[in-house]
């Protein structure tokens, strides 16, 4: 038995919970590992900072041209009119003017140059005229135009991307643009699945009557690379205690995070909960939602398990609506408190039953510049055809009662979930 205050009250289990209450006992429960890594710069990709990266430079480190134009003291040009000044010399973005730029005279400077010493303006090429050694600034400029200062971006010492950041490209080109060749990121997250079920033949073996394919395992691999969690694949596991005591103890001896489908529904959920109970702190739900209505979350050793439903389409909901967050907030990232979502103009009617949150696959498309949803045909949720054919979830809330053609519904993009 393991820590009982980090699982959820009461202690009884809830017979019927809403998605909102569970994802939140979830996160609520949940804090990052703490274990951190230097890797170098290119390797953090997709990893999550266990640091705040502190600039040690101004950036950029010198006044410098936004244009390519003359470098030029905003004092030197008249008020009306006309100005000619006299072209002392060239600026180039990594060879810089060595002098000064005195009144009347103008630099002719290049896009990143540092701006030279006196001069405060830049004017861009295109407005001026050159007459041999002589430029011509025409009137209307503005003092400082065209020049970017140093610091501007990130000012020496400040925090130049806070701990938790998850690093993309942006923050890789920041990271490198600091200098900074290594830095702490917090270790990947072990997570260990398997499927349950005596009908899962896997890929590979001819299929008996009555088998099918353990497709979870797949969708879960999936899932789990793109998260950049290091996966660890138990396999098939039939429905049988002491089978699935012994991978469940083995998981939780070397994870951060267990995901195992099937086995949480009426009828075979009884010697799965036995199990359980016996082997940590583990919460059964019956969820207020469809697809994904019986789900189990809860503590195995040090080890958080997500008990998801054996259907594959309801994995792939339960999993970004109950594991995916939480899964971030263990690696260190806080989630946004809702996922967002966009309204979307319904395409066509959805029957619905009110006191149950739905998650429809639809394909979302602007239509005359207004974001349409069309449902799939087919909502059975072991087609996993419609999820591959959508790219979105509709989302009906628990009470609403069904849905007209031309309403307003919100739907969760499957970009950045799947
Ligand atoms: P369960 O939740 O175990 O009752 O499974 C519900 C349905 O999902 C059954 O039709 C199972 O055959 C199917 N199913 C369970 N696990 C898998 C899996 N790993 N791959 C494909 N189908 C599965
Ligand atoms: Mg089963």
């Amino acid at each position: 038995m393991t820590d009982t205050s980090s699982c959820q009250s009461p202690a009884i289990d809830d017979p019927s919970l809403s998605a909102d209450e569970a994802r939140q006992r979830i996160l609520d429960s949940i804090s990052s590992i703490a274990h951190a890594e230097m890797v170098p710069v290119r390797n953090a990709l997709g990893r999550i900072l266990a640091a705040d990266v502190i600039a040690p430079y101004d950036v950029p480190a010198h006044d410098n041209s936004a244009m390519d134009g003359y470098a030029i003291r905003f004092d030197s040009l008249s008020a009306e009119g006309e100005t000619a000044l006299a072209v002392v010399g060239s600026a180039f973005a990594g060879n810089a003017f060595s002098g000064m730029v005195g009144k009347g005279q103008a630099v002719r400077i290049m896009t990143g140059a540092v701006l030279p010493a006196g001069a405060d303006t830049v004017i861009v090429q295109e407005v001026t005229r050159v007459d041999g050694s002589t430029v011509f600034i025409p009137a209307g400029q503005k003092q400082g135009q065209n020049t970017r200062r140093a610091g501007e971006d990130l000012a020496r010492n400040s925090v130049a991307l806070p701990a938790g950041k998850r690093v993309g490209p942006a923050e890789l080109g920041l990271i490198a643009s600091l200098g900074i060749a290594e830095l702490s990121v917090r270790r990947r997250l072990r997570v260990a699945f398997f499927s349950t079920g005596d009908e899962l033949a896997s890929i590979g073996s001819p299929l008996a009557p009555g088998e099918v394919y353990d497709s979870n395992r797949y969708t879960l691999y999936g899932l789990l690379t793109r998260l950049g969690a290091d996966i660890i694949d138990l396999g098939v596991v039939p429905d049988r205690p002491d089978a699935l005591e012994a991978t469940l103890r083995e998981a939780a001896g070397m994870a951060d995070a267990i995901i195992t489908t099937g086995g949480v529904s009426v009828g075979e959920a009884d010697f799965v909960r036995e199990i359980l109970a016996r082997l940590g702190e583990i919460r059964f739900w019956k969820l207020k939602i469809k697809p994904g209505r019986p789900m189990a979350f809860g503590k195995i050793g040090d080890a958080w398990l997500f008990g998801l439903p054996g259907n594959p389409v309801a994995v792939m909901v339960n999993y970004a609506q109950f594991a995916l967050d939480a899964l971030l907030r263990l690696s260190g990232v806080d989630p946004l408190p809702v996922r967002p979502l966009l309204t979307a103009q319904a395409a066509n009617a959805i029957k619905k039953q009110p006191g149950r949150r739905e998650y429809l696959r639809g394909t979302v498309t602007q239509v005359d510049g207004c974001w349409q949803v069309r449902t799939m045909s087919h909502q059975g949720s072991g087609i996993l055809r419609s999820m591959s054919e959508a790219n979105c979830l509709v989302v009906l809330p628990e009470a609403c009662g069904g849905i007209l053609p031309g309403e307003n519904v919100q739907v969760q993009l499957f970009d950045g979930l799947y």
